[in-house]
C-alpha cells in the first residue's frame, strides 16, 4: 500500500522520568496494536539532560513539539533536583505556552471491586472534571521577600483573567450531557471567584438547556466521597481541579489508572499525560500501571479525530480490568509490560 506521509499525524514523545518512561512505551504498544497510522519520535527531555544542558527543554527540541501534532507525555521530576524551575520549564512551559487551557481529567469506574465506597448504588462513577490550566495559583507570580529570615514574606498570587475564566466554562458547557457543577472558594476568595461568579452566571444563561450547580469546592471534596455518582461535569480553577482529579482518581482505582488531556481547542493542540507523576516510590521495577497512560492515548486519538480507535482502547482496557489481567495495584500480578499485551492482544484478536 502506498504510504501517505501527508496524512501521517506526528507525535512527539515524552516519556521524561521515573515512572513515565515506564508507561508511555506500553501506550504506544497498545497504539500500534489498535492499528494508529502515527508517526511516533521520541525526545530527550528528562532530567538527566536537564542536568546536563542547564535547559529543561533544548531549543531545537521546543521548535519541533510547536510543530507536532500530539504530545504524548509520561511524567516529570526528579529527586536530584530540588528546584522548581525543571517542572516549570517542561511541563508548566508546555502548558502555558502552547496555551493548553483545557485540563480534561475523566473518572470512569471500570469494575466495581476497584471502588473504595462501601455503598453500592453510589459507586458508578463517570464524570470529567475541566480543569482551568494556564491561570490560577500556578502562574508562579509572586515572590519572597527576606528569604531565610524570620520575617520572611511568602506570596503566590492567583490570576485569573476574564478570557481564561469565561473560555474554560464555556467548553464546560460543549462538554455535558447532563449537568456542569461549577466549583470555587468565591466566600472566602472573593475576588477570583467573584470574576467566575459572574462569568459562570453569564455562559450558563447562554445554555438553558443544561442543568448547572455550584459548589464551594469544600464541599464538592465531600460530595465526591459521600456520593461521586452524581457528577457529569464539573468545571474549576488549577489548583482545585489538580486536588479534586487525585480524589476522583481513588474513587476509580488509583492513581495510575486516571488519564488526562491538555488540549487548545481553537488550534487543535494537545498534551496527552498520565494524571499520576513519577511514582519514585515504586519507578524502575516494572511494576507500575500503565493504564493511566494508555486511557490517555486513547483520548489522543480521539482528539486527533479517530473516535472509534479511542473506543476500542478504552472496550480492552476495560476488559483486562474485569479480566484481573493487570498490575498489583488494582489487584492483578502482572507487570507493566504485561499489563499493556493484555490490552495490546485484545486490539488485535
Ligand atoms: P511526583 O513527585 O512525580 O508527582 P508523587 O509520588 O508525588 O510523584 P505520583 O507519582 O502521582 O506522585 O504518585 C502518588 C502515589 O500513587 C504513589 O504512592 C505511587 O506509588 C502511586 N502511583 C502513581 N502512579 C502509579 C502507577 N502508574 N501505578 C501504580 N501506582 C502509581
Amino acid at each position: 500500500m502506498r504510504r501517505k506521509p501527508h496524512l501521517r499525524k506526528h507525535i512527539a514523545v515524552l516519556p521524561c522520568d521515573g515512572a513515565g518512561k515506564e508507561v508511555v512505551p506500553e501506550a504506544i504498544k497498545v497504539l500500534r496494536a489498535a492499528g494508529a497510522d502515527l508517526e511516533f519520535q521520541e525526545y530527550d527531555v528528562n532530567a538527566d539532560q536537564y542536568m546536563r544542558s542547564g535547559q529543561p527543554i533544548p531549543p531545537d527540541v521546543w521548535n519541533d513539539l510547536q510543530k507536532a501534532d500530539a504530545i504524548l507525555f509520561g511524567a516529570v521530576g526528579d529527586p536530584r533536583i530540588d528546584d522548581s524551575t525543571y517542572l516549570a520549564g517542561v511541563l508548566l512551559r508546555l502548558r502555558f505556552e502552547l496555551d493548553l487551557y483545557v485540563n480534561l481529567r475523566p473518572a470512569k469506574l471500570y469494575d466495581d471491586r476497584l471502588s473504595p465506597l462501601r455503598r453500592e448504588e453510589r459507586r458508578m462513577v463517570d464524570m470529567l472534571i475541566v480543569r482551568e490550566n494556564t491561570e490560577g495559583l500556578y502562574v508562579g507570580m509572586g515572590g519572597r521577600f527576606k528569604k531565610g529570615t524570620e520575617q520572611e514574606v511568602a506570596i503566590q498570587e492567583d490570576l485569573n483573567t476574564y478570557l481564561g475564566v469565561t473560555r474554560i466554562i464555556e467548553y464546560a458547557f460543549g462538554a455535558a450531557k447532563g449537568e456542569v457543577v461549577m466549583v470555587d472558594k468565591s466566600n472566602a476568595m472573593t475576588h477570583a471567584g467573584g470574576l467566575w461568579q459572574q462569568q459562570w452566571k453569564a455562559v450558563a444563561k447562554k445554555h438553558p438547556n443544561i442543568k448547572t450547580r455550584h459548589l464551594y469546592v469544600d464541599a464538592a471534596a465531600m460530595q465526591l466521597v459521600r456520593d461521586p455518582s452524581q457528577f457529569d461535569v464539573i468545571v474549576t480553577g488549577n489548583l482545585f481541579g489538580d486536588i479534586l482529579s487525585d480524589l476522583t482518581a481513588e474513587l476509580i482505582g488509583g492513581m495510575g489508572i486516571a488519564p488526562s488531556a491538555n488540549i487548545n481547542p481553537k488550534t487543535g493542540r494537545g498534551l496527552f499525560e498520565p494524571v499520576h507523576g513519577t511514582a519514585p516510590d515504586i519507578a524502575g521495577r516494572g511494576v507500575v500501571n500503565p493504564v493511566g497512560a494508555i486511557l490517555s492515548a486513547s483520548m489522543m486519538v480521539k482528539h486527533l479525530g479517530y473516535t472509534e480507535m479511542a473506543n476500542a482502547i478504552e472496550g480492552a482496557v476495560e476488559s483486562a480490568i474485569r479480566a484481573g489481567e493487570c498490575t498489583r495495584d488494582i489487584g492483578g500480578d502482572l507487570s507493566t509490560s504485561q499489563a499493556g499485551d493484555a490490552v495490546a492482544k485484545r486490539l488485535k484478536d
